[in-house]
């Protein structure tokens, strides 16, 4: 069984994109900026947004950061309208999950589609829909990178994906059903409401967990020869991290997987680097 090491894979992706903002700052005198929007002190966010920051300084990203208080939602919403008109901010994001009962759709609405480096706004998301989009969410985009390194096929393969999210699930499925290279792939979508998910699941040639639930899949499920890529983390009770996926025999049955941690994570914070680069050579070059 391959191991998919996506920590090695965004070592890579870093040490590149270090090299193009090391460039834009020598012809530019500029470097890129990424803003941090984050409400509420969760210790799983905390630990998020700090690992963000420390990889997009390493790359010499400018990093604006706000924590706001978990109790002013207005003060956040006053926030990314500073960020979307900020000069120096060329890409931004807001930490999710917000904290309960705020009005997250409306948030993500309000970021400057051009500055929206998650991808998450609804513009940019329909854009995944028309096969001419530009710009993926960092998730969906650190996969399908991950499985192109390693010459994972993915055209014509069924790949079947367990949850629905907006950032991960349903934007994935557009990717790899998408009619463009890393496309091409039947896709079937799995939530809390399929019955009989192994069903699905033993006949796919790719199968993609976002559910986040610790073990929820099993060796046994699997079709031999199957590539598993496991997006869920998990905090057991003591502090390890685990996937969806139990580990526990699958050398027997998979082709490839992702470990986690070490798999998915890396390259989602990676592919967000590389939004927020993007974001600004198509700003400068805009300019030019
Ligand atoms: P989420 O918003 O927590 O939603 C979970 C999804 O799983 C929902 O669509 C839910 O269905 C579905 N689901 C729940 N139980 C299921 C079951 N038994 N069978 C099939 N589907 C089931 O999802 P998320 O934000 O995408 O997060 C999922 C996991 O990925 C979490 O562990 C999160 O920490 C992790 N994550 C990792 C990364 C990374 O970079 N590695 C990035 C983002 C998220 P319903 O829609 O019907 O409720």
């Amino acid at each position: 069984m391959k191991r998919l090491d996506g920590k090695r894979f965004a070592g890579i992706i870093l040490n590149d994109l270090a090299r193009r903002v090391e460039h834009w700052r020598q012809i530019k005198g500029r470097v890129p900026g990424l803003g941090i929007l984050r409400a509420g002190d969760d210790p799983a966010g905390r630990m998020y947004v700090e690992n963000k920051i420390k990889r997009a300084e390493q790359i010499g990203l400018k990093v604006f950061y706000r924590n706001l208080s978990e109790n002013d939602e207005q003060a956040l919403v006053r926030a990314v309208e500073d960020f979307n008109g900020h000069p120096d901010i060329d890409g931004f994001i807001v930490q999710l999950p917000l904290p309960a009962g705020w009005n997250t759709r409306s948030i993500l609405e309000k970021i400057d589609p051009a500055k929206d480096a998650d991808g998450f706004h609804p513009l940019n998301l329909g854009r995944l829909l028309t096969d001419d989009f530009d710009l993926m969410p960092a998730t969906p985009a650190g996969i399908s990178e991950l499985l192109r390194h390693y010459k994972i096929p993915v055209a014509g393969k069924h790949v079947v994906i367990a949850g629905r999210s907006r950032i991960v699930g349903r934007p994935l499925a557009a990717v790899l059903a998408g009619r463009h290279p890393g496309g091409n792939a039947t896709v079937t979508l799995l939530h809390s409401h399929t019955p009989e998910p192994e069903e699905y699941i033993h006949r796919a040639d790719i199968f993609v967990s976002a559910v986040g639930i610790p073990h929820r899949w099993k060796a046994e499920m699997f079709k031999p020869g199957a590539v598993a890529v496991d997006v869920g983390i998990n905090t057991l009770p003591g502090g390890k991290i685990t996937g969806d996926i139990d580990p526990q025999g699958l050398e027997k049955v998979l082709s490839a997987y992702t470990p986690v941690p070490g798999g998915v994570g890396p390259m989602t914070v990676a592919m967000l680097l590389r939004n927020t680069l993007y974001l600004f050579e198509k700003r400068v070059a805009g300019k030019e």
